[in-house]
């Protein structure tokens, strides 16, 4: 059978609740916490006590990897999701169910409970910025959600077991899917496969769905690139295309359907605002623009991956002077990278206002098109469509460009756009727009599933 994994905070009640499903299952129970003291002949507390928590996470790593791939069920240290190498031994060919409880209960539980604290703040507060810290993780290890505040872990284990035989959605929430994804341009052998997993007859009730959600989205390779990724890791998941000019429909079939997260493109990255229970802060809120949106325990988490995609391959230009061309959606996130990287940057746009209000919200310089000259700068991003199929037109000309600058295409179709080889031509340093979208979904597979893809994987597997 297989393996059952519980993620969750201390005090949310893996171990009960774990040795529960065990009995019910006949499966053996695991508790990574017991591997450890094991090993090492000694408790938690005199690890952390005499060694530290860095080294009692390297135990723990060591346990993790040690774990049988099935007929098991394993409880987790609470801590041991920030770590995507734990993430991807326990989430491949497994369940994992997270375990959340509210503040108040779990301070309850651990102020009977005999281990010591990890910082120095009082159990109400260490608990809290704990729990804030690693929210994050917390929503990308699970496949499930199971709040365990005011119910027996009876009661909590028969639920478990309901999600893993039955999943989440009802016969009508897939029926209603599958009519969803038929109006839509999805490859004829991609909705064959859909119609397969949400069909009440075929379907596996543990597979996820996920997917882009834009008007127009066929164009997007995500689906080819998460689902080779699925096969590598052993994810139970499935991604595909929601296309339909109706946001709020996306929305409601996503949560319908329980998937597990979107990726949000044109024309949706601002709209998808009002339909959020949170929004990350740094990234997201500031650029005004969310392209991932995270279903987690029946919210629904935004962030904002593209410009972690711009700000990836630029780390060694940090401080340069930069101009970026353009002020669309693009353009506001390259702005917030390029800023987080402490550049003095000159926004350049063919409307100047639109160019005027960008800088106003990130407070750096704009000026008019023709400027460009004028400014010398270390670094260019064109955050225009010039260049992309069909106008393939380049935004600068080549002598306007220089030996010793760094030029970054975020367009990618096609990957050599005419504005990179005139600067290769003239001795440029030259950023394919590929670089963007791969650094872009490596952040947002972290998201989804905590798992840290090497760059080289995802390039791999782009077709
Ligand atoms: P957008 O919001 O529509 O903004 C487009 C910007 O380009 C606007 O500032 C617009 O100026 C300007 N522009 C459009 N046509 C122009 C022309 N003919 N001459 C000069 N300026 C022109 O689009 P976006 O979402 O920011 O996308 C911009 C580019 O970034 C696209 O090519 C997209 O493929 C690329 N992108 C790449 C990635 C990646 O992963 N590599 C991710 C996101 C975006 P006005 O204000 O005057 O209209």
């Amino acid at each position: 059978m297989k393996r059952i994994v519980l993620t969750g905070f201390r005090g949310t009640g893996k171990s009960e609740i774990g040795k529960i499903l065990a009995q019910r299952t006949g499966m053996p129970f695991i508790d990574t916490d017991t591997i450890v003291e094991e090993r090492t002949g000694r408790s938690i507390p005199a690890i952390f006590h005499d060694d530290g928590e860095e080294r009692f996470r390297g135990f723990e790593r060591e346990a993790v990897a040690s774990l049988p791939a099935r007929d098991a069920v394993v409880s987790t240290g609470g801590g041991a999701v920030l770590d995507p190498r734990n993430m991807k031994c326990l989430r491949r060919e497994s369940v994992v169910v997270l375990l959340t409880a509210d503040i108040d209960t779990i301070g309850a539980r651990l102020s009977r409970s005999p281990r010591p604290p990890l910082t120095d703040l009082s159990l109400a507060e260490e608990i809290a910025m704990l729990m804030d810290k690693r929210r994050r993780a917390y929503s990308a290890s699970a496949d499930f959600c199971v709040d365990t505040s005011h119910t027996t872990p009876a009661a909590a284990a028969k639920k478990i077991l309901g999600l893993v035989k039955d999943g989440v959605p009802s016969a009508r929430q897939r029926e209603r899917g599958i009519a969803f994804f038929r109006a839509g341009r999805i490859p004829g052998p991609a909705l064959k496969k859909l119609e397969e997993i949400l069909s009440l007859k075929t379907h596996d009730p543990q597979t996820r769905i996920l997917g882009v959600a834009g008007s127009p989205a066929a164009h997007s390779r995500g689906p080819y690139l998460f689902n080779a990724l699925f096969h590598r890791y052993g994810l139970n998941y499935h991604y595909t295309w929601f296309e339909d000019p109706r946001l709020d429909e996306i929305m409601e079939i996503g949560r319908g359907l329980d998937a597990k997260g979107l990726s949000v493109t044109i024309p949706f990255k601002h709209d998808v605002l009002r339909h959020l229970d949170e929004v990350e802060e740094h990234g997201a809120r500031q650029i005004g623009a969310v392209n991932t949106v995270v279903f987690s325990c029946g919210g629904a988490i935004g962030y904002n991956t593209d410009w972690i995609g711009v700000r990836k391959p630029l780390v060694p230009l940090r401080g340069s002077k930069a101009v970026l061309l353009g002020a669309g959606g693009g353009a506001a996130a390259a702005a917030y990278a390029l800023l987080d990287l402490e550049m003095d940057l000159t926004i350049l746009n063919r409307t100047p206002g639109k160019a005027e209000a960008l800088a106003e919200q990130f407070g750096c310089s704009w000026k008019e098109w023709g400027a460009f000259d004028s400014i010398r700068p270390d670094l260019v991003v064109n955050a225009t469509p010039l260049g992309m199929e069909p106008d393939i037109r380049s935004p600068l000309r080549e002598e306007q460009l220089a030996a010793g600058m760094t030029v970054f295409d975020l367009v990618y179709t096609p990957p050599m756009t005419p504005l990179l080889e005139a600067a290769q031509r003239k001795g440029c340093t030259i950023i394919e727009g590929t670089e963007m979208f791969i650094e872009q979904a490596r952040e947002q597979f972290s998201l989804f599933f905590g798992i840290d893809v090497p760059s080289g994987t995802i390039r791999e597997n782009l077709k």
